[in-house]
């Protein structure tokens, strides 16, 4: 070693004993706030002890109709589940959430008919902002063999975000989403301060990672945050116009974060 290289090389040694010195293991350890403790369900489906639980398979004490609004929530409820009423129009909770982390659970009829976007159509509002289907969709489907145009299957948000894989189970299977809900922020002056972001994982697998939504769902045309600004809102349920059996919910909770 050359002495050029000698006095580097101490140098340096120098330089990390003085820091390892000077830094301890407890400098970078966090003691406070202690996060809440929460006891969670018998199984990952069950509500925490933290959850709102939406729908326990008595009532729909926690729902009211959209259309009708303050009026009680008409669809049908027996067995433990609810099942839509496709008369009785969409149903969206009572309580209005921002950001969240939510569980449910729904079900194709085992004898369900029809085709594409016909064929046990519903969805799940993760903020309704107005009357009908006004708000972001993750769409519900039956997509066990059932082809329709990819951003309009179960898992994706209707018309923006293809899912990223197709985990969907066949009719007559329970299924779930658990969702993480991060609501757009505005600015006082109605325009957009932050987007819309999800994360999906549908019967336990990812198929909605971070997704950034261009603003509230459409049906026809680009989506976007102009004249959506909005807070808190409700979570919406879709009772679809289509021909096919209605499909059935159970076991719905959430988390406001
Ligand atoms: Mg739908």
């Amino acid at each position: 070693m050359n002495k050029k290289v000698y006095v580097l090389a101490a140098g340096m040694l120098v330089a990390t004993t003085f820091n390892a010195m000077a830094q301890k293991p407890e400098d970078t350890e966090v003691y406070t706030p202690v996060p809440s403790v929460v006891t969670p369900g018998a199984s990952n489906s069950d509500a925490p002890s933290d959850a709102i639980v939406l729908f326990n398979g008595q009532n729909l004490g926690h729902w009211e109709s959209v259309n009708k609004p303050g009026q009680p929530a008409n669809w049908d409820v027996a067995n433990g589940i609810m099942t839509v009423n496709k008369k009785g129009g969409n149903i969206q909770t009572k309580d209005k959430f921002e950001d969240y982390q939510l569980h449910i659970e729904w079900r194709i009829p085992a004898d369900i008919e029809g085709e594409g976007q016909a064929r046990g159509n519903s969805g799940l509002f993760l903020a309704s902002i107005g009357n009908g289907d006004a708000g972001y969709e993750l769409q519900i489907l039956d997509s066990y063999k059932n082809k329709t145009y990819t951003n309009g299957q179960a898992g994706s948000l209707y018309k923006q975000g293809v899912p990223l894989v197709n985990p969907a189970r066949m009719p007559g299977e329970w299924q779930s989403y658990d969702v993480i809900w991060t609501a757009p922020k505005f600015n006082e002056d109605s325009t957009l301060k932050s987007p819309a972001k999800v994360t999906v994982l549908f019967n336990g697998v990812l198929v909605q990672n971070d997704f950034i939504l261009k603003g509230p769902t459409l049906y026809i045309g680009q989506p976007s945050y102009d004249k959506a600004a909005h807070g808190p809102s409700p979570i919406k349920l879709q009772a679809h116009g289509d021909a096919s059996k209605p499909i059935s919910f159970r076991n719905i909770w959430v988390r406001k974060l």
